[in-house]
């Protein structure tokens, strides 16, 4: 039954959270629904889920369009510029701002149709080659300095995957390094602080929460594995 995987999780959640002295109420649920069917994102919804994440574009729209306003679609893949105008009219949030260009795209799509997009930046804390994301915090300072270019993107938060291969150190230096960067970007921010922290999938969620994840992003557990 999902709603019973989906309880076992928020158990898990609120165990970590616990641990590190944290409120389970401070960290939210997605369900990710890549190569999964409409079918179970229905089953999803219905047993209470209302995040949901994709990561790619073209899919996304194969799978969403008709479901219920009240689910909040994040894209958490990679986004090219060509799918921006898509991509701005089907997500609320986009996690994966890595470039100027990108941001620039999805600004000019957003203006358009007078939304304001919800964005995360997605940094490269485990410094592998396969994965996208601002590789410095420089970078992110740079790319920060003009971001009163894009009226239309709203700075949320910081997005980031973990390393591969299951080295538990390994993992969590990676989600600490996000953190830090996080609280330093805060505490220059003021009035405008990011509230999300987007970190921890299926494999390495509990030390995501421990280390201060506010959006865990779930799919093999909820759904079973990708073939
Ligand atoms: C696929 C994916 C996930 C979920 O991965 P699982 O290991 O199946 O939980 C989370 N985040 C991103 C960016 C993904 O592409």
């Amino acid at each position: 039954m999902m709603r019973d995987t989906i309880n076992h999780i928020l158990e898990r959640i609120d165990s970590a959270a616990s641990r590190s002295g944290r409120n389970a109420r401070d960290v939210r649920l997605m369900a990710v629904t890549k190569t999964k069917p409409a079918e179970l994102i229905r089953e999803a919804y219905g047993a209470g889920l209302r995040l949901f994440g994709e990561n790619r574009v073209q899919e996304a729209l194969s799978k969403y369009p008709g479901l219920p306003d009240d689910l909040e679609l994040h894209l958490i893949g990679h986004l090219q510029r060509n799918k921006a105008k898509q991509a701005a009219d089907l997500f609320s949030w986009v996690e994966s701002i890595d470039k100027a260009d990108t941001a620039t795209a999805l600004e000019k799509h957003s203006a358009e149709s007078d939304k304001s997009m919800n964005i995360l930046l997605e940094v490269n804390t485990s410094g592998e080659d396969s994965k996208s994301g601002f590789i410095s915090e420089k970078d992110v300072y740079d790319f920060l300095e003009s971001f009163d270019e894009y009226p239309h993107l709203k700075l949320r938060g910081l997005m980031t995957i973990g390393p591969y291969g299951g080295d538990e150190k390994l993992i969590r230096s990676s989600f600490r390094s996000l953190k830090n960067l996080f609280d330093s970007l805060n505490e220059e921010l003021g009035e405008e602080k990011m509230d999300t922290l987007s970190m921890g999938m299926s494999s390495d969620f509990e030390l995501a929460v421990e280390e201060g994840s506010t959006l865990v992003r779930v799919g093999t557990l909820l759904f079973g594995s990708r073939v």
